[in-house]
């Protein structure tokens, strides 16, 4: 089905670009040659705009949402780890997997993201995890990279059964919309022969790593005191830190571990309202440019709010930084997931680009420019403001409704399968 786009305003924040529609859609494709037979949609009254990406995301934590804190309350980000998601990690099964996966994007695509960086993890049921992962978002229309959070917390022997499902789900993907990287938990869960055999399987099967780094003080702590140095030393030296991998947070790196990175060309996942929630502090983004793009951490699938987040921290660190800073963070992800899919213009309205968009009801109340856009996007954008959404030319939302997933069924399923889950933690 090709589509034209009539009435709009074409705004193109990753190429700085405000233009006057229209815009076709012709085979999946963002097209400015009109196709023969197309429908026409009116859109006036609204921006069109590539659709967002979120670059870490756990959609498994999804259906902890109201979920009744442990008797005895965490004091310590490691206490806030073992007495909640690692208790809610366990008790998932097959089925809790693929609903957390759906809810969580659904819910994402209602927000305008159209591509999202799942890092997964139930130690409990890890072979063939990543399937489930990878249904829920297809499910629901998305494009996404899913991976497995390799870790040595439940022994070293769970640790390979992770890297083995990172590979199988990588060479047995036939998903059109899906892509696969290595994950892997942490520098602190990870031991050295399982940090050695991730690594060379990674490297040798060219698959992205995905990891987090010294998102708190103990992921430093526990490097400087088992390895003698610290983290980013640590993932630089075994190999886990190359152009293309993406390692989330950085909260706690230091001036040198600042310039591994930087040097290392890895992404880095700005996650500040996770970080917020979890007072591990501020990570050093103003220092780390280009390479740092924004994910949610699995506080929801909105990348408006995320972004006005980034902005907000930022200034309070440093009135200096502009609305720009903020608005090519969120971009920034597009490139990721463009390089997985093998599509440099993914994010952009660029001629031949995927049809990977969404529109926006917003009546500009003020003039509207490239020059001015950062600031309508973290001011008067919210993801309330999407009203259709498109993945690779196929219309996953429309007038505010998911077209693929019925919401009211999805959501008394959830609300079944819930309070279930919570309860299965009680056995962790
Ligand atoms: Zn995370």
């Amino acid at each position: 089905m090709n589509w034209v786009l009539e009435g709009g305003l074409l705004v193109d924040p990753a190429r700085g670009r405000v233009s006057e529609g229209p815009l076709a859609v012709v085979s999946g494709r963002i097209s400015f040659g009109g196709p023969e037979a197309a429908e026409n949609i009116d859109v006036s009254g609204c921006l069109v705009m590539p659709g967002n990406v979120c670059a870490h995301h756990h959609l498994y934590s999804v259906l902890a949402r109201g979920m009744p804190g442990p008797d005895d309350p965490p004091r310590s980000f490691p206490e806030i780890l073992e007495r909640i998601w690692w208790r809610l990690d366990r008790a998932l099964q097959p089925e809790t997997i693929r609903l957390s996966a759906l809810l969580g994007a659904v819910e994402a695509a209602r927000a305008g993201t159209t591509s999202l960086i799942d890092h997964h993890a139930s130690p409990e049921s890890i072979d063939g995890s990543l399937d489930h992962v990878a249904a829920g978002i297809v499910d629901a229309g998305l494009r996404g990279v899913a991976c497995y959070e390799v870790t040595d917390r439940h022994g070293t022997s769970r640790g390979r059964q992770g890297i083995a499902e990172n590979v199988r789900f990588v060479r047995g993907n036939r998903w059109e919309l899906i892509r696969g990287m290595m994950g892997a938990h942490a520098s602190f869960t990870i031991g050295p022969e399982t940090m050695e055999t991730l690594v060379g399987e990674a490297r040798s099967r060219r698959m992205p790593l995905h990891i987090h780094l010294a998102e708190d003080r103990c992921d430093e702590r526990d490097s400087l005191e088992r390895y003698g140095m610290r983290t980013a030393h640590r993932l630089s030296d075994a190999g886990a830190l190359a152009e293309g991998d993406l390692v989330a947070h950085g909260v706690h790196l230091d001036e040198w571990e600042q310039q591994v990175v930087r040097d290392s060309k890895a992404w880095l996942a700005h996650n500040p309202r996770s970080n917020m929630n979890n007072g591990v502090g501020y990570a050093p983004v103003l220092r780390m440019g280009s390479q740092v793009v924004l994910g949610t951490d699995g506080i929801d699938g909105d990348m408006f709010a995320e972004t006005r987040a980034c902005y907000l921290k930022a200034r309070e660190a440093s009135w200096q930084t502009g609305p720009a800073f903020a608005v090519e963070r969120l971009t920034a992800g597009t490139k990721i997931v463009g390089a997985m899919f093998g599509e440099p213009d993914l994010g952009t309205l660029a001629h031949g680009a995927p049809a990977d968009l969404m529109i926006l009801e917003y009546e500009t109340p003020t003039p509207l420019n490239a020059g001015n856009l950062a600031g309508h996007v973290l001011f008067g954008l919210t993801s309330a403001n999407v009203r259709d959404v498109m993945v690779a030319g196929t219309w996953i939302v429309r007038n505010r409704r998911h077209q693929l997933v019925d919401e009211e069924e999805l959501a008394a399923r959830c609300r079944e399968a819930a309070p279930v889950l919570w309860k299965r933690m009680e056995a962790f």
